[in-house]
């Protein structure tokens, strides 16, 4: 039987980039048949439909029918995996709280229309912004439908992180392991490169005689890099990252449903691990195993570690608070 996908915001820029990729079979296995269902608003709604007719055009052996809409409860029927991109961009003016409410609006009603239609086995992968608490939100919405199908991307930040390192290091980013994200995905998240090995050694011990102190190099220079990579890409290009960005939501759901021991990074609901309050949606360090985001356990984390971490899950607590406030959740 065929997989369906639903893509919110299919006729905006990620979207575009996300549709081709999926057809081609690089998100759920070359063996996967796969109907489309795109939802958008009013005004994106022939951009989405030009995108179908490209991807009829494409010919595409691995896809079946394609539909696109403004209806959630269409979007959503029989859906396997929804990739939710669609948000509301910041406005002029606009103040963090507005943006956070006005995407509750979207995200809200999306979880409940997933938890009325979509099939049994739903996963759901955030990408809209703010993609954290925009889960949270969702999840908190579907009711009947596991916390654990829920999560958000952070992927994005892992690779850049990776590439970094690569770039770094003069080599292949194929040999760079275990680099976490932890937190929010937003500047205040945490790459973390403690236990990350390359070609299988220790990163920080190669690291050490190209930069020299490597803890100072993480404060001033890596991290701020990964953290505002969004921003760097938009000085150098006149718009955001768009490819990236969907090459990153494949990886993610890829791992998700094929599964990997690899460790890489998703923004996934806390059951209070390694002191991240209960019911926030954080990046954690994940293994996908059996279909399902296993949190790596036992990792050693140093105080300048857990001080990031913290800085991070305050914004979340944040977040979460202004929704809250406002009878969002
Ligand atoms: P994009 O496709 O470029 O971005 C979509 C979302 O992804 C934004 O929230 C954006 O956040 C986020 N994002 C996450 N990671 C990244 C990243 N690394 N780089 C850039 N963006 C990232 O936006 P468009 O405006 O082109 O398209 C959005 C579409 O969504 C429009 O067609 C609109 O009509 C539609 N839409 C659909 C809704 C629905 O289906 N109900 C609701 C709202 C909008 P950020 O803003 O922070 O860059």
């Amino acid at each position: 039987m065929a997989t369906t996908v639903t893509i919110t915001g299919a006729g905006g820029q990620i979207g575009y980039a996300l549709l081709f990729r999926i057809a081609a079979g690089d998100m759920l296995g070359p063996d996967e048949q796969i109907n489309l269902r795109l939802l958008e608003i009013p005004q994106g709604v022939q951009s989405a439909e030009g995108a179908a007719l490209e991807l009829q055009d494409g010919a595409f052996p691995l896809l079946g029918d394609i539909e696109v809409t403004t209806n959630p409860a269409v979007a959503f029927n029989g859906c396997n995996h929804a990739l939710l991109v669609g948000a509301r961009p910041r406005g002029p003016g606009m103040e963090r709280g507005d943006l956070l409410l006005a995407n509750a609006g979207i995200f809200g009603p999306q979880g409940k229309a997933i938890a009325k239609n979509a099939a049994s086995d739903i996963r759901v992968t955030v990408v809209g912004n703010p993609a954290n608490t925009n889960a949270l939100i969702a999840a908190a919405h579907a009711e009947g439908v596991p916390a654990n199908r829920f999560s958000a991307l952070t992927r994005l930040d892992e690779n850049r992180a990776r590439a970094q390192l690569a770039q770094t290091l003069g080599t292949g980013v194929g040999g760079i392991q275990r680099v976490v994200i932890w937190g929010n995905h937003s500047a205040t998240q945490f790459p973390d490169i403690a236990h990350a090995t390359v070609d299988g050694a220790s990163v920080t011990d190669a690291l050490t005689p190209v930069v020299g102190d490597v803890r100072a190099w993480q404060e001033d220079t890596f991290i701020p890099r990964v953290a505002k990579r969004g921003a760097e890409i938009i000085e150098v290009k006149g718009s955001s990252s768009v490819a990236s960005a969907a090459s990153a939501t494949i990886d993610h759901v890829r791992d998700w449903t094929l599964g990997t021991t690899d460790w890489t990074s998703a923004a996934i609901m806390s059951q209070g691990e390694y002191g991240i309050p209960e019911g926030l949606v954080s990046s954690f360090p994940v293994q996908a195993i059996d279909g399902e985001w296993r949190i790596v356990e036992g990792i050693e984390l140093d105080d300048w570690s857990r001080a990031r971490i913290q800085t991070s899950v305050d914004e979340l607590i944040a977040e979460r608070d202004t929704v809250r406030d406002h009878g969002v959740l």
